[in-house]
């Protein structure tokens, strides 16, 4: 036996390990170094068989090798990073399947979004806003949802006079708006004025507008203030935080043509940082002849793009929404829609924006042109319409274009009264659910108490979905506001989850239990199922050898850890395409730096980590 001194010793082991690499692989050469290797991590790969596996290497943006410690090691080289998973779980990069981050950076470079919980928080708003304002300037408040304030109904005419006498002011409720008197006048709305078509002007007994229009956006859109351009900076800066919560991938569900320009814009300056496809929002789809020509004179083909930018489907949109009692459903609002929407009739069972004829003839021409469809469509009557629309569609005979007739994945956006009928229909005509869980967490209370908990007990119900055998993504619908938890819509992956897999709402009440989903399937419904819904799944939405190389380390235990937990976990570390574009503990770093030194945050993100760096 020798004896090794030191200096042997390290020449010794040395030695040893080139044999023990060697020997591993007598017949194999080794591969082609890393650029990127993960050990000694517990990496969910959410691949069909959801295997789980300990370390994972990424080589030009994919992933070459998914295994144990010892099989991966053998593609580190000179050059590759090592990061040390230290136990920590892997999940393959989010993808959130419905987000309007173009939106959201238009309104931030205009008004910052402010989450205000109480009418009391709007009128303090305004209050602050009316004297940097000169009389008469239209103010539009931050968006809110009579669901999301405490009072669970619309602010009233009188309480925005109260608050701001002299300013015409618009509560923004997505498809409803809250006037105050002088906005009335300076709109013109009078007890004579007629009620759009489709939309409403509510009229009080004696026939006064009270402030609130539905559905009537069109009378106000001349009064909206306007953003020149779009700020890339803020879309870029909306995206990261995308890459702090772990989302790599995200569908943009309503664009116009010239926001897919500006995400081209944004690849060509090198700063697109989270893969992107792009929904177009089909213009005027109340007429047959102007969605033909629409669609006939797009500058793109349906999915033509590359891994970080794509043209995805075209949009319509078929009815309002549930927060403020404009989807179209089955059964009436009822006497609880006279609290929270400020409905009186009992009868009132919402509406479609438009007719079921206008509906079948815009998907005829999508479905025929080779495209993708997605509808926004959020009560059970309207759902209904538009499978009536797809199935009338499938029957046609399509054009060359496009994915194969049998495979287009239209899709249904929201959703949100599940019916088995209706799932079962959806699964058979091969349509797609895309929905918010976080919506459930949000506005379940508001809502149980509004159409009772028996109404929403299948509200979003996952459950149903996949057991009638329906593909869904679960999204966000992110709009408004930068934090991940405190937006509108919340944009956190793991509170949709948390959402998804406890049914519990934001007061702790459990709302139909029996459509909770696994954690497993709530994860697939967040990576490998969304990769579906834009023609994805080969490329992303698992760990698996030749997949593009997007992952994201949590900061706990995602299988084990207690469900309360689930929505506080954050991501450590977001991968994306094998270069590290977020990391928490750098960002905390660089934060407390700056308090020190009092000098402002880099907008510039991080640069690719080069060198055979362990860490
Ligand atoms: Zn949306």
């Amino acid at each position: 036996m020798v004896i090794l001194t030191p200096a042997l010793r390290r020449v010794g082991l040395a030695a040893l390990l080139v044999a023990v690499l060697a020997s591993s692989a007598p017949t194999q050469p080794a591969p082609p170094p890393a650029d990127l290797v993960l050990l000694d991590a517990r990496v969910l790969t959410v691949d069909e068989a959801f295997r789980t596996a300990t370390a994972l290497a990424v080589r030009d943006g994919r992933f070459a090798a998914v295994g144990s410690n010892d099989e991966v090691r053998r593609h580190i080289g000179a050059t590759t990073r090592v990061i040390e998973g230290r136990g920590r779980t892997v999940v393959p990069g989010f993808i959130d399947s419905h987000v309007h981050a173009l939106d959201v950076a238009r309104a931030e470079a205009m008004q910052p979004f402010r989450n205000l919980r109480t009418v009391k928080e709007v009128q303090d708003w305004l209050r602050l806003e009316t004297p940097k304002r000169p009389k008469g300037t239209w103010i539009w408040t931050p968006r809110t949802y009579p669901t999301r304030l405490r009072e669970h109904r619309f602010p009233t005419r009188q309480e925005l006079d109260a608050a701001a006498p002299d300013h015409p002011v618009v509560v923004d409720c997505a498809y409803a708006f809250a006037l105050n008197t002088a906005a009335l006048s300076a709109a013109g709305i009078t007890r004579q004025t007629a009620n759009p078509a489709g939309g409403a002007i509510v009229k009080d007994a004696a026939g006064e507008p009270t402030g609130l229009l539905r559905n009537a956006g069109a009378i106000l859109a001349r009064f909206r203030p306007a953003v020149e351009g779009m700020p890339l900076d803020m879309l870029e800066r909306v995206h990261r935080q995308y890459l702090a919560a772990g989302i790599t991938s995200v569908i943009e569900r309503g664009a116009t043509l010239q926001g897919f320009e500006t995400y081209r814009q944004l690849k060509n300056a090198g700063r697109l940082q989270v893969r992107a496809t792009v929904t177009i929002r089909v213009p005027e789809a109340n007429d047959a002849a102007t969605v033909e020509r629409f669609v006939d004179t797009l500058p793109f083909k349906f999915g033509e793009g590359d891994e970080w930018l794509k043209a995805g489907p075209l949009k319509l949109v078929a009815d309002g929404g549930i927060l403020i009692g404009t989807s179209f459903m089955r059964k009436p609002f009822g006497r609880g829609g006279r609290e929270l929407y400020a409905i009186d009739d009992p009868d009132d069972r919402g509406f479609l924006t438009l007719t079921p004829a206008q509906i079948a003839a815009a998907i005829a021409i999508i479905h025929r042109r080779g495209w993708q469809m997605v509808a926004h469509v959020t009560g059970d009557a309207g759902v209904d319409v538009v499978l009536d629309g797809i199935e009338a569609a499938q029957k046609q005979t399509p054009g060359p274009a496009g994915p194969p007739a049998t495979d287009r994945r239209h899709t249904v956006i929201h959703g949100y009264f599940v019916n088995s009928e209706s799932a079962a229909r959806a699964a058979r005509l091969g349509v797609l659910v895309d929905t918010q869980p976080a919506w459930h967490y949000k506005d379940g209370d508001a809502l149980a108490q509004a159409l009772g908990a028996d109404r929403l007990a299948h509200f979003i119900g996952l459950k149903t979905l996949r057991q009638a055998g329906v593909e869904v993504a679960i999204n966000t619908d992110h709009m408004f506001g930068l934090d991940s938890n405190d937006a509108l819509n919340p944009f956190n992956p793991l509170l949709t989850i948390y959402s998804a897999t406890t049914r519990r709402t934001e007061s702790g009440r459990v709302l139909g239990p029996d459509e909770a989903v696994t954690r497993q399937d709530a994860l697939r419904m967040m990576t490998s199922a969304a990769a579906r819904f834009s023609f994805d799944e080969k490329h992303r939405g698992s760990i698996e050898a030749g997949k593009l190389g997007d992952f994201v380390i949590l900061d706990d235990h995602f299988m084990t850890v207690p469900a309360d937990r689930l929505r506080t976990m954050r991501a450590d570390l977001t991968v994306v395409g094998g270069r590290v574009a977020f990391e928490r503990a750098r960002e905390t770093e660089r934060a407390s730096k700056r308090e020190r030194s009092g000098a402002r945050l880099s907008e510039r993100p991080e640069g690719t980590a080069r060198g055979p760096r362990r860490e």
